[in-house]
């Protein structure tokens, strides 16, 4: 079920918490509302589940408006960071909760209940786990019995707020893979709150950016990371390098550096700044004559397969970070304290932009 947000606003007291937000969320697909603590993701979650109305706007559920219908009757399900399972209750019983609290005229029979239980705790593939109580289960177990939870209801929409905010870096790694992979199974309608950036590109099929109340920018993880829209975006995605450019006749230039740009058209002329993500910057042991500016290796760190440079940039004030693969060291010769040249291979200049440090 696709999900429409026209124009919704939200207030706590003179605080605008959502402003102005008009989305349209696809059927089927896993969106990620990605922004930093505070930008209005839960605020906007919640809204979209009826746990808190709107001042103004309106959301529709396939068209239909669900603005004034009440949280019970929207078929949404959810899952929370702290989700709280009924601690005395099985793992059995918490998933049928939501079956069993069903007016007596829509409530399945004993048998149709057990079914539907042990097929979502095979889906989750803690089946095995039935008859224990929470209190034996992992943190990561227990957000994937919470999912099975939520799914119990068959809702039309499911709604995750940092579901896995509260679990170390690699089971969160593990279960956000994990529903990548439920997800491709069940093609539900998914709204994904996070404020990682990592998550939300690895997960997702499309990606809101947000930032103090507004959408900076929507599209696939592709199109954000690759063509963000303003600097906020390009800085909030991931690691960048800032150089003072100038555009000038349809060329950008650090100095005397020719910049080649991520999107050239319709790029306005002046004085700014040049974002460059450290996987795009080339590090050359010898100054070829292609252009290049010189800089020395403050120092260099391994992580798995990737080689991260810090470098001094002449005349520049900041350090610069550079990525290669760690194969490329040897052949390079590169060490600390060592001279080289480094070059943009790709930037994006935003005109008019200063640097804050
Ligand atoms: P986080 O990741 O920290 O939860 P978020 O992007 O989800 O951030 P929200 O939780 O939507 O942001 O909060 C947006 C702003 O609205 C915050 O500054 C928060 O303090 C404020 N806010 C949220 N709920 C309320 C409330 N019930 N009363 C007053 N202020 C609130």
């Amino acid at each position: 079920m696709s999900i429409e947000i026209e124009h919704v606003n939200k207030r706590f007291g003179h605080f605008v918490a959502v402003d102005n937000v008009s989305l349209s969320l696809p059927a089927g697909q896993l969106t990620a509302l990605l922004g930093p603590s505070g930008s209005g993701k839960t605020t906007l979650l919640r809204i979209i589940a009826g746990l808190e109305h709107a001042d103004s706007g309106r959301i529709r559920f396939h068209g239909e408006d669900a603005t004034d219908v009440h949280v019970s009757r929207r078929g949404v399900g959810f899952v929370f960071q702290h989700y709280a399972l009924f601690k005395h209750m099985t793992v059995f019983d918490n998933v049928a909760y939501g079956l069993t609290v069903k007016p007596r005229r829509l409530r399945p029979g004993k048998a149709e209940i057990r079914r539907r239980v042990m097929e979502l705790l095979e889906l989750v593939q803690l089946d095995w786990t039935a008859h224990r109580l929470p209190s034996q289960l992992s943190g990561g177990q227990r957000q994937r019995i919470a999912l099975a939870r939520a799914l119990a209801v068959e809702p039309k929409v499911l709604l995750l707020d940092e579901p896995f905010g509260a679990l170390d870096a690699q089971v969160r790694a593990e279960l956000r893979r994990w529903l990548r992979r439920l997800h491709d199974d069940i093609h539900l309608t998914t709204v994904f709150v996070t404020h990682d950036q990592e998550e939300a590109l690895e997960v997702s099929d499309r990606i809101v950016v947000m930032n103090q109340g507004r959408v900076e920018q929507e599209g696939t993880p592709e199109a954000v990371y690759d063509h963000p829209v303003n600097p906020f975006v390009f800085s909030f995605l991931g690691q960048v390098n800032l150089f003072h450019a100038r555009v000038q006749d349809g060329q950008a230039r650090i100095g005397d550096l020719a910049l080649p740009m991520a999107a050239p058209d319709h790029q306005p002329e002046g004085d700014g700044l040049a974002y460059v993500r450290p996987h795009d910057i080339e590090i050359l042991a010898e100054d070829d004559g292609q252009g290049a500016l010189a800089a020395v290796i403050q120092g260099i760190t391994v992580v798995g397969p990737t080689a991260r440079l810090e470098l001094k940039v002449a005349g520049g004030k900041d350090l610069i970070h550079a990525e290669l693969p760690k194969t490329q060291l040897a052949p390079l010769g590169l060490s600390p304290g060592m001279k080289t040249w480094v070059r943009p291979v790709n930037s994006r200049v935003f005109v008019g932009h200063r640097n804050q440090n």
